[in-house]
């Protein structure tokens, strides 16, 4: 089979590197890619939002099915194009990716599927929204509805910051339209956990759970980033309640966007908060999360492709999906200034002194065949092991052989689950 995978970045690498294992695969190619991509697909120059050569450069290399890796190009209906011109894809459709795409719409969904998450109320007048801030308990979260490249949600501390954050979104429009409409909810205190599934309408298989790491200093301080690490399973969070977040959430989550006419074929990844009346939902997003993949893949021992075409299909109940015993940890290498502003160009080695982990790409070029410093984050070094303490030992092992200028890492990947086992 040929597959196109579509997105840039460390998921895409994993992606990639998971479907790369499937004898029933024979040419990957990916739009547009990066340099770690490059070693085992076709790069092709096309953006994700460039629908029409996309599907021109499918029909022309004869792909069997295209795998959409971002958001963005859901948000806007990549995988509505791809069936209008009849190549099988794997994500959902524009109607179904709104359970990321709008934190109003999936409020009210769970709100009206009685699925757990926290109380809120939401505004689209500022008067309104200030007048119930100031009936609220402290801390208290505003979310701006729409996009806001992962900075519109303020966990405030305080009136004077929840106050500011409100005037930012719905007078001053600092995420334009995005904060049109706001959620103001409770604060929720508890471990974060993800669980992500491959769903096909109401089925839903569940992968191992995963907890991402999101401030970029050791020990959760400073500003956040796209995820700075993970690992999985978590093994202090009981099975028990893995189960109930399960059946309380994921499945109620597929079974409403059924009953709404939004019926959702792909990856939906739950945000959860383990609370100590069990798990809340924070959020939904409509595809794999970077880096949590980069730590579930490498547990599935069920062929990918196998998966991916069941789901397309409408066959995902009758197969099934097998993982592994092993743990998996994921560190990841930023450039020195990130999240703010960071430099790109600079030279990267010893990636291939790397020995017990396999990196995965997400911010990396070629240039005059050496590979370069292009984004954020980096790569994501992933070690699986026997349990958190071997997986982590290798992947920080690995981590120290790779150098650049401003190189930055967070120390303390996984440390909370070793500290929860002791
Ligand atoms: P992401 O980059 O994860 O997609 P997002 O912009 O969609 O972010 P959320 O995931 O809703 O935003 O929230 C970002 C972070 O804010 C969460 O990971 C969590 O740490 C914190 N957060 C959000 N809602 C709450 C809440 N109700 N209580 C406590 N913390 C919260």
């Amino acid at each position: 089979m040929k597959v196109l995978v579509i997105g840039r970045g460390g998921r895409e690498h994993t992606i990639i590197w998971a479907l790369n294992k499937s004898p029933n695969v024979e040419q990957i190619y990916c739009a547009p890619g990066n340099a770690g991509i490059a070693e085992l697909a076709e790069c092709v120059d096309i953006n994700e939002h460039n629908f029409e050569e996309l599907g021109q450069f499918a029909k022309k290399r004869n792909i069997d099915f295209v795998v959409v890796g971002p958001e963005d190009p859901l948000f806007a209906g990549i995988v509505d194009y791809f069936e209008s011109i009849h190549i099988p894809v794997f994500g959902p459709r524009k109607n179904a990716a709104i359970i990321e795409g709008s934190k109003v719409f999936t409020k009210d969904l769970m709100k009206k599927y009685n699925i757990p998450t926290a109380t809120y109320e939401s505004f689209d007048v500022y008067e309104k929204a200030l007048n119930y801030l100031h009936q609220q308990k402290l801390p208290i979260v505003i979310k701006a509805d729409g996009l806001a490249a992962g900075k519109g949600v303020i966990v405030a501390q305080t009136m004077e910051e929840a106050e500011a954050a409100l005037k930012d979104m719905m007078l001053d429009k600092v995420f334009g339209e995005a904060g049109n409409h706001v959620v103001i909810e409770e604060f929720l205190q508890g471990q974060e956990m993800s669980i992500l599934a491959f769903v096909d309408g109401e089925v839903v298989r569940p992968m191992v759970p995963s907890q991402d790491h999101k401030p970029i200093f050791d020990g959760d301080k400073g500003p956040n980033t796209g995820g700075m690490g993970t690992y999985s399973p978590v093994p202090h969070i009981p099975q028990a309640v893995v189960d109930e977040a399960i059946e309380t959430i994921l499945v109620p989550a597929a079974k409403a966007m059924v009953s709404e006419g939004r019926t959702f074929k792909g990856i939906l990844y739950a945000g959860l908060m383990i609370t100590k009346n069990g798990p809340k939902t924070i959020e939904f997003n409509c595809r794999f999360g970077d880096p949590e993949t980069q730590v579930v893949l490498p547990q599935l021992q069920t062929d990918l492709s196998d998966i991916f075409l069941a789901t397309i299909n409408g066959n995902l109940k009758e197969l099934e999906i097998n993982w592994s015993e092993e743990t998996a940890v994921c560190v990841v290498l930023s450039s020195g200034g990130y999240p703010g502003s960071y430099e790109k160009g600079i030279p990267m080695t010893g990636l291939d002194q790397v020995e017990s982990s396999v990196v995965f790409h997400a911010g990396t070029a070629l240039k005059d065949g050496q590979i370069v410093t292009n984004g954020g984050r980096l790569v994501g070094v992933t070690a699986t092991g026997a349990n958190i303490s071997e997986a982590r030992q290798k992947a920080y092992a690995d981590v120290e052989k790779i150098q650049y200028d401003g190189k930055h890492y967070r120390t303390d990947i996984a440390q909370k689950a070793l500290v929860a086992q002791q």
